[in-house]
């Protein structure tokens, strides 16, 4: 069964949540504060991250943004602050889902389940061949197909389409996306990132595949598969 870390500085609230999900057999790690969540996600690696937003020591913020650095472990933020705007932020920290409070212990046991039944349908396809409505991404070989004709793409544009396709619905920065694809250490500005996405889609759009590559305005760029 899935391994859950519950971050979480109320008593009452990480004891509740404890006691449900064991109840509803996940094994469940807790953590009061933002580094000792930080210890726990080193050592015990979960397969889902509960992360309240508000927390002594790092906050929600900077945990789902150190542990991004180096993992993508679905994380819910739980949230007392219910704006539109945390809503989003936190997406764009990649987060995967927003629980706001306060939530029915209920709420929140379907919500894990849901989570995880994306990421798993998710790592099925983190193969190395990922294939779908006509377009085909052989990792290993580098080939792209699009219905079947071969397109070709350059190394980074490769990259840059595993990447998004390898996590779809989520919304990434420009700069999220040069640290995930060119590196932390590229030295060149967020309109490669622009250059290339308008190229991958020009290549995809010519090889019949309407692009699934969606801008999200002020924000960044998602895969939505159709
Ligand atoms: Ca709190």
């Amino acid at each position: 069964m899935a391994n859950i870390l519950v971050v979480e500085d109320e008593e009452s609230v990480r004891e509740l949540l404890r006691l449900y999900l064991e109840k509803e057999g996940f094994k469940v790690e807790l953590a009061s504060d933002g580094e000792e969540a930080l210890d726990k996600m080193s050592r015990t690696s979960p397969d889902l991250v509960l992360l309240d937003l508000m927390l002594p020591k790092k906050d929600g913020w900077e945990v789902c943004r150190e542990i991004r650095k180096t993992s993508y472990v679905p994380i819910i933020m739980l949230t007392a602050r219910g704006e539109e705007f945390d809503k989003v932020l936190g997406l764009e920290l990649g987060a995967d889902d927003y629980i706001a409070k306060p939530f029915s212990p209920r709420e929140v046991v379907a919500r894990i389940k849901a989570v995880l039944r994306r990421a798993n349908s998710t790592s099925l396809s983190r193969g190395r061949i990922w294939e779908t409505l006509g377009l085909k991404i052989d990792y290993e070989a580098k080939k792209v197909e699009a219905k079947g004709r071969e397109i070709n793409l350059t190394p980074k544009e490769f990259e840059l389409l595993w990447f998004l396709v390898n996590h779809p619905r989520r919304v990434y920065t420009r700069e999220q996306l040069l640290e995930h694809v060119w590196g932390y250490d590229f030295a060149g500005d967020t309109r490669t990132v622009d250059t290339h996405i308008k190229r991958l889609r020009e290549k995809l759009t010519e090889g019949g595949i309407a692009s699934s590559i969606k801008t999200v305005w002020g924000y960044g760029y998602k895969f939505e598969p159709e």
